[in-house]
């Protein structure tokens, strides 16, 4: 690895550590960035995604098929030691494996809450679970039997 300042044989870094900066752990990209968040530098006429420039750079070829990835989940982040090669199904299932699970909701958009008697589960056609707000869901079913057309709900299973 090749600390800001220091250059690797035969390279002229300066340029490339400009556009960098020590941000807690990481070494982050400052300059120009592609669509999905990773750094893009130009050389020799080529753009490169920066991390994947100085791991080629420092550690060494990237065959076909592997990816690398952010230990440190922060995309523009270039330092070495936070990048590990791997490939693209290792990568796809660790990304899966470590997705963090969302908190369930505690109330309605109403603002009721999700009570064991304010919830009704049911499980949708395609087996993922649903659940609505009883309150919610009666007053639906007054308006909707007040005007008259109430329609019935085959969209999902009861169980
Ligand atoms: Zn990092
Ligand atoms: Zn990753
Ligand atoms: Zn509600």
């Amino acid at each position: 690895m090749y600390p800001p300042g220091e250059q690797p044989p035969g390279g002229n870094m300066e340029k490339f550590w400009s556009k960098t900066e020590q941000q807690g752990e990481c070494i982050v990209w400052i300059g120009s960035r592609d669509k999905k968040g990773y750094g893009v530098i130009r050389v020799d006429k080529k753009m490169h995604q920066a991390h994947r420039f100085i791991y080629q750079l420092t550690i060494g070829d990237i065959p076909n098929g592997y990816v690398i990835h952010h230990e440190c989940e922060n995309k523009s982040c270039i330092r070495v030691e936070h990048l590990t090669m791997m490939t693209a199904s290792e990568h796809s299932s660790h990304h899966l494996r470590n997705r963090k699970p969302r908190p369930p909701k505690t109330h309605c958009t109403q603002g009721h809450e999700y009570t064991e008697a304010n919830t009704y589960e049911w499980v949708k056609a395609d087996g993922r679970k649903g659940r609505y707000c009883r309150t919610c869901h009666n007053a639906g079913e007054k308006r909707a039997r007040a005007s008259g057309n109430r329609k019935p709900r085959n969209s999902y299973r009861i169980r």
